[in-house]
């Protein structure tokens, strides 16, 4: 029997952690690791960024197309986008909280940041001088910067995600105004670009297993003090601990607003909770959400078939969170002081890029790339979090998953009352 893709990434961390921990001891085990299996690791965190720039396109502009119902169901549009907005901004405001007050990245010490820096130096020294040439430009700068005079410029400069983001949301206004027939073409095509990048996406996460196995080999060998570990375990903290918190929001929430009860919330949902967590995945998880939403937790079918697409698409409340966390968290690794202006950016940016996230395994770090360069944060940092990201981008996929369906009873909550 094929053993479960995750039960695989587990499996080849464990073995990459083995695997050095065998070969640290001889002479040359540790250069070894460094010039033949590390590469492997590299490759695919940089497949993973090869796809962010399409992937933002592609998602983006076939989630604003989708949401060409808005003109029937305006009302309902609005309110879904408003509480999603909402949702996702607490979202990435607890994670700030959370990794602010216990500054998991702090823990390193000055020793261990050193060599992390002087491993990634170039990349690091060059994300600094973008974060000082930011502070010393005026109040309206990032919004001038936004705006990309060149499409082709924006998308080939790592740096300029947010004016690809720009770009994608623009073009998908402008498809939404077109007549119908006009439309389709583009339409088509993007729908198809998108599921052409879902399954790159698909394709990249089949050699997880391989890439975390070179990642974490590569991390036991060059990073082997002990106060890394312990920094990657309260972060990891970090986020389990926010994504515990907007679980507890989001069943407040429905509890006061609709008065459904906690265990009449948790327990519809629950199902699709458990599918979220093993396939890391809103998309596939969705036909599960909605047909627990609406028979056990009552949703009108034609707000449920509304809300919960467009939730699966934009709606990420756990990445968000665990984008906001991962940022800050390797900021502090990397000895970087991120004053009020960088970490409001960060809200900013946290929630456009978990919007513009797809609903599949490994999308929360491929866009976590535009929170880093957009704060000047090194983006070697990626290789410092991604062991351990299987298991977290599980929670927060459950938690985006328990968002949309909370979202979507109160929305059908306020539909039900305004008839
Ligand atoms: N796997 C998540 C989801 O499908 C996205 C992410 O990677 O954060 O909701």
């Amino acid at each position: 029997m094929k053993l479960a893709l995750h039960w695989q990434i587990i499996l080849g961390m464990v073995l990459g952690v083995i695997f050095a921990l065998v070969l640290n001891p001889f002479d040359w085990g540790a250069d070894f690791i460094s010039d033949w299996i590390k590469p492997f690791g590299n490759i695919f965190i940089k497949s993973l960024k090869l796809i962010a720039v399409p992937l933002i396109l592609a998602s983006l502009v076939k989630g604003i197309s989708d949401l060409k119902d808005i003109s029937s169901l305006s009302k309902m549009g609005f309110r879904t986008i408003a509480t999603y907005l909402i949702t996702t901004l607490i979202a990435v405001s607890i994670g700030l909280i959370m990794v602010n007050v216990f500054q998991p990245g702090k823990t390193i010490s000055e020793e261990t940041r050193n060599e992390l820096v002087e491993s990634y130096g170039a990349d690091a020294e060059s994300s600094r001088q973008v974060a000082q040439k930011q502070k010393e430009s005026g109040p309206l700068q990032a919004l001038e910067d936004l705006v990309p005079d060149n499409i082709f410029g924006a998308a080939s400069d790592n740096g300029n995600m947010l004016q690809v983001i720009f770009f994608a949301i623009f073009f998908g206004i402008g498809l939404i105004l077109i007549p119908e027939k006009q439309a389709k073409p583009v339409k088509d095509f993007f729908d198809s670009l998108n599921e052409v990048i879902l399954k790159m996406i698909d394709l990249i996460m089949l050699a997880a297993p391989v890439g975390v196995f070179a990642l974490l080999a590569a991390l036991v060998v060059e990073a082997p003090s002990s106060d890394l570990i312990i920094a990657l375990l309260y972060y990891s903290l970090c986020v389990v601990a926010g994504l515990v918190i907007m679980i507890l929001f989001y069943t407040l929430g429905v509890w006061l607003i609709t008065g459904k009860n906690p265990s009449t919330f948790l327990g519809g949902i629950f199902p699709a909770q458990l599918l979220a967590f093993s396939t890391s995945s809103s998309a596939a998880t969705l036909p599960v959400t909605m047909e627990r939403v609406e028979d056990e937790l009552k949703v009108d079918s034609k707000v449920a078939s509304f809300v919960l697409p467009i939730g699966a698409t934009i709606n990420m409340d756990g990445t968000s969170l665990y984008q906001a966390v991962a940022a800050v968290f390797i900021a502090q690794a990397f000895g970087m002081n991120l004053d009020l202006a960088a970490q409001l950016g960060i809200i900013g940016t946290a929630t456009l890029a978990s919007i513009g996230s797809a609903a599949v395994p490994g999308a929360g770090i491929v866009m976590l790339v535009i929170v880093l360069s957009q704060a000047g944060i090194p983006e070697a940092g990626l290789a410092l979090i991604f062991a351990v990201d299987r298991p977290l981008d599980m929670l927060r996929t459950t938690v985006n998953v328990t968002g949309d369906a909370a979202v979507s009873m109160t929305v059908d909550h306020a539909q039900k009352k305004k008839m």
